[in-house]
């Protein structure tokens, strides 16, 4: 497998202030009154994947907001997706917050919660909406001591652990094989990942892994990777966003996002939308806990 080490590509000199603005001008602001930047930036991050825009906007809002078990949240993503730059106002934001709040137990009314919960939730209506948001790694095994084969299936969300000194192996770790031992002769074997082929691909980065004394440095993500996803097949995925999160594990500290393109990344905190600068670089390395990843199609890589 052909390994890219490109990182995450930020402000080019060819954009002039005009440019620069009109593309800030298209992405939607959401007001913080409750507490509320993980929903904008979760919000943010998935409105701004191709896969979304693409297959969403050509349905009705009516029949897809039937398939969502939270109505009011699933009209604000429809209604934001169809008017780019609309800004929100509180009060359109607090009916769904309190939906939210009422019909996924994990996520509480005034509190900051933890984004993934959310993208878990809306994951499962965009499926239902015919997006492939599940993503499911088989491992598989063959021992040359003894003979045994195996296999095994699970939705996966989280990045392994880092080893020390080594923030690319994140990456390369979460679509490669690992080694580990045969489960019948203890022969250490390789174990083959295959990946079904989803739209989009959700990796996470645990807190824990991010402070402990494991890591304690920034993760540089992948650009584009290329997973595998059958018998010498494999198939490119591109970053689109990364959630990031500052202070103590959620539900406290502050959450923005960070929306990748081919030649910019514009950062989106609530309110507030800018082109990424340089400096913002390290600040995606050391604070990104959420790495959205979608499909390349060729025809539709985010050109802007
Ligand atoms: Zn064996």
């Amino acid at each position: 497998m052909e390994e890219v080490f490109e990182t995450v590509s930020v402000m080019r000199p060819c954009y002039n202030a005009l440019q620069r603005t009109d593309l800030c001008n298209n992405i939607c602001r959401f007001s913080n009154s409750f507490n509320n930047c993980w929903m904008n930036a979760t919000l943010q991050a998935a409105l701004h994947l191709n896969v979304v825009r693409n297959t969403l906007t050509h349905q009705r809002p009516e029949s897809l907001i039937l398939l969502s078990s939270t109505p009011t949240f699933a009209g604000l993503f429809l209604e934001a997706l169809r008017n780019p730059g609309r800004s929100f106002s509180p009060t359109e934001l607090y009916g769904a917050l309190t939906e939210l709040s009422e019909k996924v137990p994990s996520l509480c009314l005034l509190q900051r919660n933890d984004p993934l919960k959310l993208l878990k939730h809306l994951w499962v209506w965009l499926n239902r909406c015919g997006i492939k948001t599940l993503t499911e790694v088989q491992g598989r095994g063959w021992c040359d001591n003894c003979g045994t084969s195996w296999g095994t299936s699970s939705n996966i969300y989280f990045l392994p652990l880092p080893r020390r000194g080594n923030s690319f192996s994140l990456f390369q770790q979460a679509v490669k094989q690992n080694t580990g031992p045969c489960e019948t002769c203890g022969d250490i074997v390789q174990k083959q990942k295959v990946w079904n082929d989803p739209d989009i691909v959700t990796l996470f980065l645990s807190q824990g892994a991010r402070t402990g004394s494991v890591l304690g440095k920034s993760v540089t993500p992948l650009q584009v990777i290329e997973f595998p996803v059958g018998e010498n097949q494999t198939q490119l995925y591109s970053l689109s966003s990364v959630i990031c999160h500052s202070g103590n594990e959620p539900p406290t500290g502050h959450i923005w996002s960070y929306l990748c393109s081919d030649f910019i990344t514009i950062k989106a905190c609530d309110s507030r939308i800018s082109v990424a600068s340089e400096y913002m670089r390290d600040d995606i390395y050391r604070h990104g806990i959420i790495f959205l990843y979608e499909k390349v199609h060729e025809s539709s890589r985010h050109h802007w």
